[in-house]
């Protein structure tokens, strides 16, 4: 082992923490998650204090499941944004006392970008449009000139947090994503608002419609409508996407890309447009600490430096924010 370049990212943004260890050949020597329960939706605070007390152990279990010591390791990373405040310190504090404790060098990347680039990294795919919906972020955007440009995204809360927010309201169970695809696959289809808006999309009307429907109808059938109405959206602002941006592959990232039936749509695009989906593991779909040690890689090994005094956490730090200096 000893000799290679090694990164331990830490993931800690929103409800899950994540511990990964990559190499700088990209290969994955562990990846462990940690997800809080959250019958209640996410409060801030509660998560930082379970990743505050899980971290410890889940450092040493990914350092076991490598099969490498702390002193092996070559870089810390860590989620650095965006996200939530309180889950975020945790993380960078945690980080920064280890990179200083083994006087490693560290980094904060950016979340979003990370989600993309383990996508690229697991799947081969090359320079793809990418269509990244988690419980927090909705965005669909394509590199361009040094960055990955934002091409469409919601103007108001994510597609999961939608799925979230409606599981919780009819008490069905969290995180909604899972039950919502179970109960849908027995449901027909009802009308409900449909807000793209320009390249944007918006999910919070379509949130308490769904909620009202819910009322008079029978569930499955509105969580097949939520999800048919959802996702098609989300395909059409993509499509436009792919089609302004020219590209020739797409790749799916985040939490909710797990889904069989928005794979399946996104499938049926990229078909007719003959361009190829790239669908990544589960594992590193949703939020993990692999997608931060990879990107840590690629950041400092681009040339990325960040004093210690100078990794403060951005809540709201924009994907195309990020100069990509590694592509
Ligand atoms: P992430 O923030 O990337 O870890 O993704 C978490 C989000 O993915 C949550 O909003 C979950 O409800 C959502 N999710 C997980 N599984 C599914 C699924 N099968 N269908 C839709 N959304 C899902
Ligand atoms: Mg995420």
């Amino acid at each position: 082992m000893s000799g290679e370049f090694l990164c331990l990212g830490i993931e800690g943004t929103a409800e899950k923490l994540g511990v990964g260890i990559v190499s700088a050949e990209g290969e994955i020597l562990a990846n462990l998650v940690r997800q809080m329960k959250v019958a209640e939706g996410i409060h801030p605070s509660e998560a930082a204090q379970h990743h505050a007390t899980h971290l410890p152990a889940l450092v040493r279990a990914g350092l076991e499941r490598a099969g490498v010591e702390m002193r092996e390791l070559s870089l810390i990373a860590f989620s650095r944004g965006p996200g939530l405040g309180p889950c975020l310190r945790v993380a960078a504090v945690a980080a920064r006392a280890l990179a200083l404790k083994h006087k490693l060098p560290l980094l904060g990347v950016n979340h979003c970008v990370a989600h993309i680039e383990i996508g690229r990294l697991t799947t081969g795919a090359e320079d793809p449009l990418t269509v990244y919906v988690s419980g927090g972020n909705t965005q669909v955007t394509a590199f361009a000139q040094g960055r990955y440009r934002v091409l469409g995204e919601t103007i108001d809360i994510a597609l999961g947090n939608c799925i979230d927010q409606f599981a919780r309201e009819l008490e069905l169970g969290m995180p909604g994503g899972p039950v919502v695809e179970r109960l849908a696959r027995r449901g027909r289809y009802l009308p409900l608002p449909y807000v793209v808006k320009g390249m944007d999309l918006s999910y919070s009307g379509l949130l308490t419609a769904a909620v009202r429907l819910a009322e008079r109808e029978r569930v499955e059938d509105v969580c097949f409508s939520l999800q048919e109405t959802a996702f098609a959206m989300l395909v059409e602002v993509a499509e436009r996407a792919l089609v302004q941006a020219e590209k020739e592959e797409v790749l799916i990232a985040g939490g909710v890309g797990v889904n069989a039936r928005l794979q399946q749509m996104l499938a049926g695009m990229c078909s007719e447009h003959g361009v190829r989906l790239h669908v990544p593991p589960g594992e590193v779909l949703g939020d993990n600490g692999a997608m931060i040690a990879w990107l840590g890689v690629l950041s400092y090994l681009s040339g990325e430096r960040q004093r210690l005094e100078d990794t403060h956490v951005r809540q709201r730090w924009r994907t195309d924010e990020v100069a990509v200096r590694w592509r």
